[in-house]
């Protein structure tokens, strides 16, 4: 069997992570796909939105797609969680599985700083897709552009969405409402209205 893990913070989930989850599904020929909700990064700030209504908008993100799923493993341990301890759960877990591990270009340039890269190479394959320069993404030109370790590319257009960009937006959800729904998918535009979140 062949599972795919996405994991981010999902703050909110946005069509650039349901595109990137899609691409990865068809072009590796997943049978499953996780997505794992970061509890509190060890990386960078906590999120905006608690767990709780990060897991509900990531739930609504993906109703109509059985063959994705949500675990909770990151949300249910205490402190920050490295993708390694993730990893090797999922992998005692599903013990004859082939393990993708499935990273937007930005994460796939800063891999080698994560704890214990190489033996997260050692359980799964790295697949990327590239993403757009976007508010909180920017590309650097001017830097000398960092490779990441081996991986999959999957082809198709990188696409300018971050949640960085759409909590930026939702300060002012009617000055920009064409494009909050070019980026979130209905359900999630409506929770995220709903509960006043990222006001
Ligand atoms: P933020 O702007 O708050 O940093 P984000 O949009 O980058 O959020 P994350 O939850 O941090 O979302 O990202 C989880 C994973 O999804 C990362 O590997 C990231 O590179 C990838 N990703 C996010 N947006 C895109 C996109 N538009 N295209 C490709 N990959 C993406």
């Amino acid at each position: 069997m062949n599972l795919g893990i996405f994991g981010g913070t999902f703050d909110p989930v946005h069509r650039g992570h349901l595109t990137l989850a899609r691409h990865a599904f068809e072009q590796c020929g997943l049978d499953q796909l996780l997505f794992v909700p970061a509890g509190y990064p060890p990386h960078r700030p906590p999120p905006h939105a608690n767990a709780a209504h990060r897991q509900a908008m990531l739930e609504l993100a993906i109703a109509d797609e059985p063959q994705f799923a949500i675990s909770p493993c990151e949300l249910t341990r205490r402190g920050p969680t490295h993708s390694i301890d993730t990893l090797a759960h999922l992998a005692a877990r599903h013990p004859t599985a082939t393990l993708f591990l499935l990273l937007g270009g930005d994460a796939w340039r800063s891999f080698r700083r994560w704890h214990r890269w190489a033996d997260i190479l050692d359980i799964a394959q790295l697949v990327v897709l590239d993403r757009a320069a976007t508010a909180g993404h920017e590309h650097h030109a001017d830097k000398k552009p960092v490779a990441g370790p081996p991986a999959q590319f999957l082809s198709g257009p990188p696409l300018a969405i971050s949640a960085t960009a759409i909590r930026a937006a939702l300060k002012d959800p009617a000055k920009n409402a064409d494009q909050l729904r070019a980026w979130l998918p209905a359900a999630v535009l409506d929770y995220i209205a709903a509960h006043r979140l990222y006001r």
